[in-house]
């Protein structure tokens, strides 16, 4: 559940072409991942393992959320809209979206994310890692249905695939 009270809004990432006039808009990967993974040890250590994992969820919600709003046109059918979707992950290299089911009826999905920003090349782990993720892709189905979902990553790199896989569904 996105609570109301989040206070981010896209304008808070600023205007970076005035920023960033020689650098651009993009950085690498791996700085991305340093900021994320170290948040992430810092937030477990403090927190717990179980109650960080739950922020990053919140926090991908309300990513996308935001996402959803500024980036993504609502109005389009959902087919239309998760081609838009799945378009624009590439155009900002966040990874490769497929359909791997679809029930139009209900709402429920199997999504999978390719080359993905945040385990994609990472060592066995064990575990899932894309807690992030899911909220992104709760937060993107909330925006455009009106419902709240829940999103569960099934396969990751870390557990020794080579794709995310995401179940999705309405709570
Ligand atoms: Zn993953």
């Amino acid at each position: 559940m996105v609570k109301d009270s989040y206070d981010f809004s896209w304008e808070d990432l600023g205007n970076l072409e005035i920023g960033r006039p020689n650098l651009g808009n993009e950085t690498s990967v791996a700085v991305y991942r340093l900021m994320q993974f170290t948040f992430k040890d810092v937030l477990s250590k403090e927190l717990g393992k179980e109650k960080t994992s739950q922020l990053f969820i919140q926090a991908g919600l309300v990513a996308g959320r935001e996402f959803c709003r500024n980036i993504l046109n609502t109005s389009l059918p959902l087919n239309e809209f998760i081609a838009e979707l799945t378009q624009k992950l590439v155009d900002l290299k966040v990874g490769i979206l497929r359909v791997e089911k679809a029930e139009m009826d209900n709402l429920k999905f199997v999504l999978t994310v390719s080359e993905d920003l945040d385990c994609s090349g990472l060592p066995v782990l064990g575990e899932t890692v894309c807690n992030y993720d899911e909220g992104f892709i709760s937060g993107i189905f909330k925006e455009y249905t009106g419902k709240d979902f829940l999103t569960k990553e099934v396969d990751c790199w870390a557990t020794g695939d080579r794709t995310c896989r995401f179940d999705v569904k309405p709570v």
